[in-house]
């Protein structure tokens, strides 16, 4: 079995070392780890004060036509 096998972090790109050494493995390290979750939980992932899609139309203001 080949130990030692090296893989890239996807935060910052350092090596890291595939291996019981490398605790926050894929990252290199804690700090790249926690950046890469808060990435998607603080501000990618939201979009704060979007207006709703047009044609979520709402009971209120449905204009059906009557005869
Ligand atoms: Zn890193």
């Amino acid at each position: 079995m080949t130990a030692g096998r090296i893989v890239n972090c996807p935060q910052c790109g350092a090596t890291v070392v595939w291996g019981p050494q490398s605790p926050f493995r894929p990252f290199c390290s804690e700090r790249c780890r926690k950046i890469d979750l808060g990435a998607w939980a603080n501000d990618e992932y939201r979009v704060p004060g979007a207006a709703p899609p047009d044609d979520f139309a709402t009971p209120e203001t449905t204009t059906t036509p009557r005869e």
